[in-house]
């Protein structure tokens, strides 16, 4: 049977996450509410602008609710998502779910080059990467798990059942890292 999955649909760009997760096999819905949350498996907090889905996330009362949901299932968190997952945020400081121990520093990239595609090495092989204005993970805690850097800094991490990239896999038709979260719902 498909596993049914969330996709965070308030800001950015949740639309092509549902695609790759489609692509990866999975049924996906999209999540708005706290209510939309109780019957998924799974959750990916996509790209876009943490400081704005930060908002939009307290607005709509799912704070507290994502943070009990990340303490039973996976959430993977892509960029702006990565950003939301961690514990601690600087460049400037924001709140966050607090549920990755991994420090970020947002656009940590600047503005020069702040966007490009590379080719980054996983357990698994190569994977094509496409940056987009993306943090840099500058420290990750002892139960986190560097799976793949690029130019040394990490850029795909786990800790137990979640999955943070400062890249954005959707953007790709390599399902790869998708297929990564999906096996991490039992
Ligand atoms: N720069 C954005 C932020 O700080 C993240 C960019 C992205 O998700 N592509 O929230």
């Amino acid at each position: 049977m498909a596993k049914r999955v969330g996709v965070l649909a308030l800001q950015g760009d949740f639309q092509a996450h549902q695609k790759a997760l489609e692509r990866a096999g999975a049924e996906v819905v999209q999540v708005r509410t706290p209510e939309e949350l109780r019957d998924v498996q799974g959750l990916v907090i996509p790209g876009g602008e943490s400081t704005t889905m930060l908002r939009l996330l307290q607005a709509a009362n799912l704070m507290q609710p994502l943070k009990e949901f990340g303490k039973t299932k996976p959430i993977y968190g892509s960029c702006a998502g990565a950003i939301l997952l961690a514990t601690d945020v600087i460049n400037p400081e924001q709140a966050s779910l607090q549920l990755m121990d991994i420090g970020v520093q947002r656009n940590g990239y600047g503005r020069q080059l702040d966007s490009r595609v590379v080719q980054i090495l996983t357990d698994t092989g190569e994977i094509e990467a496409v940056f987009i204005r993306a943090p840099i993970i500058v420290r990750v805690g002892k139960d986190a798990r560097v799976l793949a850097r690029y130019n040394g800094d990490p850029v795909l991490v786990e800790q137990g059942r979640h999955l943070v990239s400062t890249f954005h896999p959707e953007l790709t038709d390599d399902t790869h890292v998708h297929q990564m979260f999906l096996d991490k719902i039992a």
